[in-house]
């Protein structure tokens, strides 16, 4: 069977087969439920608590700060649903978003909140002057993400909340961590945001765990109410595995993460020394110094993303095509603002790393994006 060379690790990440024991362990042999009294349940009560601990401490929250959910997009909608203190005033966030927060704000807006848009760099960073335009004493919050999931760029979210905060004390920060967490270094504390959020999956983790970090004492709302797991906040029976799973995977990313970040930005660098020797007519969508070090968002001119992605499946590569084309989405908001010009915007192909990247695989895939990106245009430009 063929080996697939996947570059697609801003969509999800192969688990870490070392995860396997643990999975087992908290599935099968200590599968008992939490809130229950038997000391077996405690032990794995005291188990979640030590996660919890080891999560907080990678990111510089305090423990009691963590709030384990059941993705990412759970931890952003509690984040956005819950700090909101009724549906009236303003919130700021971007047209970049990750549907997991632009969907969320476009339900508030139905319900009439206003929403406000941040202009945004063409890489997809939020443009700080324009935020203190937008923020008022009507602001309940404003919600950035951290790393932009389709060109990779990072905001640079420290200034954005000190430039909130100095406007408007009151307005909270919400910062959706996801494609940063592991990645970039993240310390909530020095961040100064007021929630923070990340997955399991993105980090080689199982699908189905996330958290929400609330920080600075604020307070909110539970989306899921129920049993009182997780201090109230997060109703539901404990998914302990994953989050045992989650735990350990945190703690091996953001232990080898400058490493990594090496060896990312290497083969970056290898592929785009490739791409430009044997491509023309492209380009980087975000630079690398303000660029996540696992996102390699490349623009082609006349290319159609989906049908590239096809051809380079047929020999068993595959990248990621961002919202610009996903089954559900073809309208590609993001890229849309970002203001790609017209005939680049179907042609996004973005290329995520992650630790079992390897050089090789990735010389060879760029070699094979140049040669049906070229065979593509001959064929449709005659
Ligand atoms: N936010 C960003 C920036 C993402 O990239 C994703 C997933 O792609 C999410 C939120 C949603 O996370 P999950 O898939 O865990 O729900």
């Amino acid at each position: 069977m063929s080996k697939v060379k996947y570059f697609d690790n801003a969509a999800t990440t192969r688990l870490d087969e070392d995860l396997l024991p643990i999975l087992k362990k908290y599935n099968v042999d200590n599968f008992y439920n939490p809130s229950a009294l038997n000391r077996f349940s405690t032990q794995v009560a005291l188990d979640i608590q030590k996660a919890r601990e080891r999560i907080a401490n990678l990111i510089g929250a305090e423990s009691r700060e963590i709030t384990f959910t059941s993705c990412g997009t759970e931890a952003d909608n509690t984040a956005m649903f819950g700090a909101l203190r009724g549906y009236r005033g303003n919130i700021v966030t971007s047209a970049a978003e990750h549907p997991a927060v632009y969907s969320a704000a476009n339900f508030l807006k139905s319900k009439g909140v206003e929403v406000r848009y941040i202009n945004l760099h063409n890489d997809g960073r939020a443009n700080k002057e324009s935020l203190s335009q937008l923020i008022d004493e009507n602001t309940q919050y404003v919600s950035l993400m951290h790393v932009n999931n389709e060109s990779g760029a990072i905001n640079d979210i420290k200034t954005l909340c000190e430039t909130t905060k100095k406007i408007n004390p009151n307005c909270l920060f919400i910062c959706d961590g996801v494609q940063a967490y592991g990645k970039i270094q993240v310390n909530v504390k020095n961040l100064n945001v007021d929630y923070y959020t990340a997955s399991g999956h993105k980090i080689n983790a199982p699908k189905g765990i996330g958290i929400l970090c609330a920080r600075n004492n604020v307070r909110f709302n539970p989306l899921i109410m129920g049993g009182g797991q997780e201090s109230g906040l997060r109703s539901g029976t404990e998914n302990i595995a994953n989050i045992m799973a989650f735990a350990r995977a945190s703690q091996t990313i953001f232990d080898s993460m400058s490493n990594s970040s090496l060896k990312y930005n290497n083969i970056k660098n290898t592929m785009l020394e490739i791409v430009y020797e044997n491509c023309n007519e492209f380009y980087v969508l975000a630079e690398n110094d303000n660029c996540s070090p696992a996102i390699l968002t490349l623009m082609f001119k006349d290319i159609k993303t989906e049908v590239l992605l096809h051809m380079v499946e047929t020999e068993d590569f595959v990248f990621g095509t961002g919202s610009a084309c996903s089954s559900s989405n073809k309208t590609g908001r993001v890229i849309s603002a970002l203001n790609v010009p017209n005939d680049y915007r179907e042609g996004m192909v973005r290329i995520s790393f992650d630790k079992y990247s390897t050089k090789e695989d990735a010389i060879e895939f760029a070699l094979c994006l140049c040669k049906n990106v070229n065979n593509l245009r001959k064929t449709i430009r005659g």
